[in-house]
Formats: C-alpha cells, sequence, structure tokens
C-alpha cells in the first residue's frame, strides 16, 4: 500500500537530449507516466534537451506541468512557451527553493551539473531534515553507475552515513521507481543532526 500519495513531483533532468536515444525515451516515459498517475510535474521551465522532452510528453497526455526559470534563462529564450504554469523567478537559488517548495518528492534523470547539483542539494536538504521527501535517480543505461560508486566510497570511508545514503532510491525501471518514492518509509532525521544519530 502507498505510505504517501505524490501530488506533484519535481524532475531534474539535462537540459540537453544527449547522444543516446534511450535518454529522451526515459524523459518521455517519465513524463507520460506522472501525466497518467494524475501526478504533476514541477522542473525547471525549459523547452530544450530532456526537460523539453519531458514536459512534451506530459502535456501531449493532458499532464499539469509547472516551470520555474530564473528570468535570465527565460530572457535568453529556452522557456517552454506551453506549460500549464510558468513561475519567473529571480536566481537559480529561487528557483530551487520554490520547486522544492511546490513538490512532494524528486526524480533525477541524466543530465549535467545542473542535474546533479540540483539531485544533490534536493538530498542535502533532505539530510539535514529540511524537508522529508522521496528522491530517485533513474539510472538510464547505466549513466549513473559512476555516482552510484561515488556514494559507496563515500559511505565505506565514512563521510557518508549509510542512513543518509539510504535517502536515495536508485532504479533502472521508472515504474518502479514511482512505486518506491510513494512506498519508501522515509526515516526520521532530526533536523541538524546530532552527531550520535547514524
Ligand atoms: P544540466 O544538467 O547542466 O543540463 O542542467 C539541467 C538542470 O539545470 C535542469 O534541471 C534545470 O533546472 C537547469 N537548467 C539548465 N539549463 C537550463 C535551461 N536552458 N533552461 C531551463 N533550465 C535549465
Amino acid at each position: 500500500m502507498a505510505e504517501r500519495r505524490l501530488q506533484r513531483v519535481c524532475v531534474f533532468c539535462g537540459s540537453q537530449a544527449g547522444t543516446r536515444p534511450a535518454y529522451v525515451q526515459a524523459a518521455e516515459a517519465l513524463g507520460e507516466l506522472l501525466a497518467a498517475s494524475g501526478i504533476g510535474i514541477v522542473y525547471g521551465g525549459g523547452r530544450v534537451g530532456l526537460m523539453g522532452a519531458l514536459a512534451e510528453s506530459a502535456l501531449a497526455v493532458g499532464g499539469e506541468v509547472v516551470g520555474v526559470i530564473p528570468r535570465g534563462l527565460l530572457e535568453r529564450e529556452v522557456g517552454h512557451p506551453r506549460l500549464t504554469q510558468l513561475e519567473v523567478v529571480d536566481s537559480m537559488h529561487q528557483r530551487k527553493a520554490r520547486m522544492a517548495e511546490l513538490a512532494d518528492g524528486f526524480i533525477a534523470l541524466p543530465g549535467g551539473f545542473g542535474t546533479l547539483e540540483e539531485l544533490l542539494e534536493a538530498l542535502t536538504w533532505c539530510q539535514l531534515g529540511i524537508q522529508a521527501k522521496p528522491c530517485g535517480l533513474l539510472n538510464v543505461e547505466g549513466y549513473f553507475d559512476g555516482l552510484k560508486l561515488q556514494l559507496e566510497r563515500g559511505v565505506e570511508d565514512g563521510l557518508l552515513r549509510p542512513l543518509h545514503a539510504s535517502l536515495l532510491l536508485i532504479d533502472t525501471d521508472v515504474e518502479r521507481l514511482l512505486e518506491r518514492l510513494e512506498t519508501m518509509p522515509l526515516p526520521a532525521l532530526r533536523r541538524w543532526l546530532a552527531p550520535a544519530q547514524t
């Protein structure tokens, strides 16, 4: 049984499409799945790359898609013109805060610096107890194998607590990932963790 019913999921993904067709296919599959499940999408508001593919696929089947974009990026004409709603904010920091506020869960697809930074910040906020929302990573064609290894190394070397590492769900199947996000019990993390907690 679902632990929580997600209303809106924030998706982080590449502003490039990447060279592998599987990346665009995954963005489209996620967009369609969220729309079909009645779950709204919050994302960076762009019409380019995987972001554009995600938004288009959800809009095409009547899904709700909310974009949050900093004025500078909008002015560079990469904002998507046909979203359910497009919120324009002043900075990248405001955008991340607003995306987090609007969503009750996060999913990252393949992407570059922007995607990694957004995902890791969402996880950091969960680790610190600033928010308690499920975070998932869709590992398309092993794109995130390196990140998985990095996190394992962090745990091994005592730089990342196992409890915190477990905040990130990693899956290769989009439907299973969504189901896991809705059923995973979220650890009760105290805000500003005391050293003794593991
Ligand atoms: P990257 O992974 O470096 O391509 O960056 C993608 C992430 O950064 C997205 O999740 C967006 O929130 C943000 N972003 C980067 N480029 C753009 C863009 N051209 N339009 C809108 N958002 C962008």
